[in-house]
C-alpha cells in the first residue's frame, strides 16, 4: 500500500522574528534548504524595496544564501505560488504591505508550509507590522536574538547608528547594529540629536 507522503489539505505558517543580526535568513535558509534535500517542491520570496537590493538571492550576514524572487506586494506573491509547491519561504517579511498575513493565509489553506523570517520591531523598537499580525496567526514562532556589540549580551533591538526618522532606511552597513535592552538607545537615531 502506498502512503501519502503530505497530506494535500495540510498547510501552516511558520514565522521568524528578531532583531538585525539574529540568524534569522541563516535559519529561515536552512529549514528551505532541508526540505530542498527532502526534494520538496519550494518557492522562496523576498520583497523588491530598493533596485540594488534586485539580486535574485537571500544572503545572510554570515553570506549563506539561496536562489529567491523578487516580488513588489503580497498579492503578487500568492500570484507566483505554483500548484504544485509545497513551501513557501518569505524573507523581509516586515516591508511587505499589510496584506502579508492574509497571504500566508490563504497559502496555508491550500495546504503549503509557509516560513516567514522579519524583524518583529523597527529602530525606536515598535512592532513593525505586518509581522505583530502574523506572529498572531502563525501556528509556530521562533525568536531568535543577537549577541550586543556593546556588552556581549543577547541582544533584542536593531540599534540605528544614523539620524533618520524614516522607519524603512536601507543601505550601506554600519548603519545598524545589535544591542541589547540595556545599550539600546532609540534617541541616537533622532535627527536632532547632537553628539
Ligand atoms: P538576520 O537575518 O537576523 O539579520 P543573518 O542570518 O543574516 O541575520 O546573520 C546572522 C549572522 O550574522 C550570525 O551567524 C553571525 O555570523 C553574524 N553576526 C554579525 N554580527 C552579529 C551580532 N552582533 N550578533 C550575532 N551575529 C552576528
Ligand atoms: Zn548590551
Amino acid at each position: 500500500m502506498e502512503v501519502a507522503r503530505k497530506q494535500p489539505d495540510r498547510g501552516w505558517i511558520e514565522v521568524v522574528v528578531g532583531s538585525m543580526y539574529s540568524g534569522k535568513s541563516e535559519e529561515l535558509i536552512r529549514r528551505l534548504r532541508r526540505a530542498q534535500i527532502a526534494r520538496q517542491k519550494v518557492q522562496i520570496f523576498k520583497p523588491l524595496i530598493d533596485d540594488r537590493y534586485s539580486a535574485d538571492h537571500i544572503v545572510s550576514h554570515s553570506d549563506m544564501r539561496i536562489a529567491s524572487e523578487n516580488v513588489r506586494t503580497s498579492d503578487e506573491l500568492v500570484a507566483k505560488v505554483l500548484p504544485e509547491t509545497e513551501v513557501v519561504g518569505i524573507d523581509e517579511g516586515q516591508f511587505f504591505d499589510q496584506n502579508l498575513p492574509a497571504a500566508c493565509n490563504t497559502l496555508a489553506d491550500r495546504g503549503k508550509r509557509v516560513i516567514v523570517a522579519g524583524l518583529d520591531q523597527d529602530y525606536l523598537g515598535r512592532p513593525f507590522e505586518p509581522m505583530p499580525q502574523l506572529l498572531a496567526i502563525a501556528e509556530y514562532i521562533t525568536k531568535t536574538l543577537a549577541i550586543c556589540v556593546v556588552c556581549g549580551d543577547p541582544a533584542n533591538h536593531t540599534q540605528r547608528l544614523v539620524a533618520s526618522s524614516d522607519r524603512v532606511l536601507v543601505g550601506a552597513s554600519g548603519m545598524y547594529e545589535a544591542r541589547c535592552r540595556h545599550c539600546f538607545d532609540p534617541t541616537l537615531a533622532a535627527p536632532n540629536t547632537t553628539r
